[in-house]
């Protein structure tokens, strides 16, 4: 056995944009339309795999999420501090 080589597309849905539930909805359904017009027609390949894979992602600044937490991200832009300030400053006022 040896390492070989293995090759395949990544196609991401870029027009949707990341700050809402409805952006959401909008790039999961652009994934389904993507993978159906592949499976209906693509030149020269007779069989391929594809699935659609879900990452989580800043809702401001689209970096990777990478936290536990569903609200903050560890400080992976401004809003992502300012927002977890905010959430700290209500938690002490109750
Ligand atoms: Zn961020």
């Amino acid at each position: 056995m040896r390492k070989a080589e293995s090759h395949f597309i990544i196609v991401r849905p870029t027009d949707s944009g990341y700050s809402s539930k409805d952006a959401a909805t909008a790039s999961l359904n652009a994934c389904r339309a993507i993978v159906v017009d592949i499976k209906r027609h693509v030149d020269n390949v007779s069989d391929r795999d594809m699935n659609i894979e879900t990452e989580y992602v800043c809702s401001h600044c689209g970096s990777a999420w990478t936290e536990r937490s569903t609200e903050y991200n560890g400080g992976c832009c401004d809003e992502d501090e300012k927002g977890t300030r905010e959430t700290a400053s209500a938690t002490a006022a109750t």
